[in-house]
């Protein structure tokens, strides 16, 4: 189907249309399960520099076929209620697809951060988190908000003390939002976590050689050439695992001053430091400097992997776009129309709705462990590892019986002898969750293949999943 350029909402709508096609549900409840339920538009104003200064933020209800509902709080000068909304309604079909129980929301605030010092900030931030907590739309059990674009532990640290402020007798007042330091009622692994998330989903990818072939690649991810556009949180983390952990080669990073493309590989940490230290990648030493950075999305790769911003591959470049293999990162990278391009050559995309869920997987660990006042691995850790030395020395004891001449090696008995921690057990989970959330994708990608892509998959399988929650309810 031809179509041009839509709104991001409408394209997020388009493919939900898409998807919803392919299964029989009663009209209306289609209907139900598109639309936003509501968006609330706020604008305050803050006393500072000798005046008042009037902001505009946004908190988007999508679903809440249940609830608490879930999803970021972006602070960008371009936040606007259609994408809000957009993001909302792709929160909604995200959780669905990896099985959170969370219905979808998004939030934003129309600032740009770096035009306001840390002091600012924080006053501007306890105000927008006043007037979304007083409607309910910051709440433990009805609304719970996390980091997004340009916000961070800081800015969540300061929302949830807020609502602590006007809610002094919620012993569960520290579950309000998610994505807070770990001294402040955060959890081990959540700021890496959706990097995380992107590179399990890869590694569970490449775990099915057909799919892979679908992808005209082969083999696994080792020595496997990515682009990565955005080193920001989820493009940094996820550049750096498949780097180091993966054994694959990052041959480009675009970034908003310009790109650097090195074949041999370019040094993520690096990149990194040096973007934290002059404010761009450009001067870097280890690579080519590309002045027009969004040309690099069209550059020889494996693997593309936008971690930016929506619309980065539109009509404008899809047709030049070289990488047989795309993973989506940010939110809506790719618009409708362009997602039809990539499809009709033969380009595989891992959808957004799944490839980015790791954040609001590991939000929702954090949640749990904020309700059940405890750490994860508090209790069993130590059990656990009694366990294992008693094994091993079990066998050391019956090895030397029957006189058989072996020992553990050190490395063997360091792992296995150590129970599981916090991080570890959040990681364990965050695997588990993106190896279910493919599983459940490829196949209806695979039984039927007039669904077409893993997009439309992962939307079949999340209304689905939404639908039953609705109909458990009776509508
Ligand atoms: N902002 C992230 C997302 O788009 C995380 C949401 C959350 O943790 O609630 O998925």
């Amino acid at each position: 189907m031809k179509h041009s350029e839509l709104s991001f909402r409408d394209s997020v709508e388009f493919m939900f249309n898409r998807a919803a096609k392919f299964i029989d549900l009663p009209t209306g409840l289609k209907e139900k399960i598109r639309v936003t339920n509501s968006t609330y538009t706020v604008r305050f104003g803050v006393r500072m520099r000798g005046g008042i200064k009037t902001f505009t933020g946004y908190r988007s209800v999508h679903s809440e076929h249940m609830e608490p509902v879930k999803g970021g709080i972006r602070y960008a000068p371009s936040v606007n209620q259609n994408e809000v909304e957009a993001l909302a309604a792709l929160m909604t079909f995200k959780c669905a697809l990896v099985e959170i129980p969370f219905g979808g929301s998004k939030g934003g605030l129309c600032i740009n951060p770096a035009d306001y010092s840390e002091d600012e900030l924080e006053i501007i931030t306890r105000r927008f988190a006043y007037e979304l907590a007083k409607r309910d739309l910051i709440n433990p059990s009805q609304n719970v908000p996390a980091p997004d674009m340009g916000t961070g532990e800081r800015e969540m640290a300061w929302m949830a003390d807020q609502y602590g402020r006007m809610n002094t007798t919620d012993i569960n007042a520290r579950a309000c939002v998610t994505g807070k330091p770990l001294g402040g009622g955060g959890i081990e692994g959540r700021i890496e976590a959706t990097g995380r998330g992107v590179q399990y989903a890869l590694e569970e990818f490449f775990r099915y050689p057909k799919d892979v072939a679908a992808a005209n690649l082969s083999g696994g991810l080792e020595g496997k050439t990515v682009i990565v556009q955005g080193l920001g949180n989820v493009g940094y983390h996820a550049a750096l695992f498949l780097s180091e952990e993966c054994g694959a080669k990052i041959t480009g990073i675009i970034e908003v001053d310009g790109a650097l493309s090195n074949d041999n590989g370019l040094d993520v940490n690096e990149i990194h430091q040096h973007i934290a230290n002059n404010g761009g990648i450009k001067g870097y030493k280890g690579g080519t400097y590309i002045e027009n950075g969004m040309k690099l999305l069209e550059g020889e790769c494996d693997i593309l992997l936008p971690a930016a911003i929506e619309g980065a591959i539109s009509t404008e470049n899809a047709s030049r776009i070289k990488a047989p293999l795309i993973i989506e990162a940010a939110n809506g990278p790719i618009t409708a129309a362009a997602n039809d391009i990539l499809r009709d050559r033969g380009i595989i995309i891992i959808p957004d709705l799944y490839a980015n869920a790791g954040g609001v997987t590991v939000s929702y660990f954090e949640w749990v462990k904020n309700l059940s006042h405890i750490r994860f691995g508090r209790m069993q850790r130590r059990e656990e590892e009694g366990r294992n030395q008693l094994l091993i020395e079990e066998l050391n004891h019956l090895f030397k019986n029957a006189n058989i001449p072996v020992e553990f090696s050190t490395k063997f008995l360091r792992r296995f002898s150590r129970g599981a921690g916090e991080l570890e057990l959040v990681r364990s989970g965050l695997d588990d969750t993106m190896r279910l959330g493919y599983q459940a994708m490829r196949e209806v990608w695979r039984s039927r293949p007039e669904v077409g892509d893993l997009r439309t998959a992962g939307f079949l399988v999340a209304i689905r999943r939404v639908a039953n929650s609705y109909q458990a309810k009776g509508m």
